[in-house]
């Protein structure tokens, strides 16, 4: 059994089958496999320029984490 993560926070996402399509209950996304594959890419290069950003501006990055 293979559970598939969510693309956004990585919890684990539960399938619909009426609809066919994957619930995050965390974040409440609901999407198919390709819009998995896609969120996930461009969450790949969020987190690439996110790592330039935060030589430039922590500022930012500590203000987003304690928004958390
Ligand atoms: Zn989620």
């Amino acid at each position: 059994m293979s559970a598939i993560n969510c693309p956004e926070c990585e919890k684990e996402l539960t399938f619909d089958y009426s609809t066919r399509k994957y619930f995050c209950k965390n974040c409440g996304i609901f999407v198919n496999k390709d819009e998995i594959v896609k969120l996930r890419e461009k969450r790949q290069d969020e987190k690439y320029k996110e790592k330039e950003d935060s030589r430039r501006d922590n500022d930012y990055l500590q203000w987003w984490l304690s928004k958390k």
